[in-house]
């Protein structure tokens, strides 16, 4: 089994890489932040408890991530891996995904960091703001902020996993595919 985690800052572009590598590798792609934006369509208790975090752009608590991560993972008994975008965020995250795997008899292959610039990326947000209607995606404020919860939380899960031999990152700026053939021959050649 084949199971990524991609990393990266909010406009990486992990949503897309991850959707190329799910048809690639044939994978199952989870999404964290869909699975909330979801549950926030549907109106769900789970949605309205995390409506104000996710437009303001602060991470939801871990309990309610690990267990809406759990619950998706286990939807797909038959598959060839996974490919996890933006989870885990926190050590305690990634420390919880271990053992849960562990219980499946599964484990993370390895993590790839999609690395750009954080002015480059506030650019990225702002325009697929104009579109995406995601009010995280158009206020500046709100994107600093969610900047400031990677660095301070999900940015040292690469000590985590630089431990385990599992850590790799690639320049994440460029054409959409020349990003995808250097996450290839991170895949291929590891
Ligand atoms: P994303 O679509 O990955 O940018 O996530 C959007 C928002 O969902 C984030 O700003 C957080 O509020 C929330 N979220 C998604 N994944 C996680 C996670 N692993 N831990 C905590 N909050 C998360």
């Amino acid at each position: 089994m084949l199971n990524i985690v991609i990393f990266g800052k909010p406009g990486a572009g992990k949503g897309t890489q991850a959707e190329f590598l799910k048809s690639k590798y044939n994978l199952t792609h989870i999404s964290t932040g869909d699975l909330f934006r979801h549950h926030i369509v549907k109106k769900t208790s789970l949605g309205l408890k995390v409506t104000s975090i996710l437009e303001n752009g602060d991470l939801v608590p871990d309990k309610l991530t690990i267990e809406i991560l759990e619950n998706e993972v286990k939807k797909h008994k038959k598959t060839n891996g996974f490919i996890f975008d933006g989870f885990p965020r926190t050590i305690n995250q990634a420390k919880k995904l271990d053992e849960f795997l562990k219980l499946l008899s599964m484990k993370i292959s390895f993590t790839i960091a999609l690395e750009a610039e954080d002015e480059i990326l506030l650019q990225r947000l702002l325009k697929r703001g104009e579109t995406s209607g995601r009010s995280d995606d158009t206020d500046k404020e709100k994107i600093l902020n969610r900047f400031k919860e990677y660095t301070d939380k999900t940015f040292p899960l690469k000590e985590f996993y630089s431990k385990q031999n599992k850590f790799f990152s690639i320049n994440g700026v460029g054409d959409i595919k020349v990003i995808s053939k250097r996450l290839i021959s991170i895949i291929e050649n590891k």
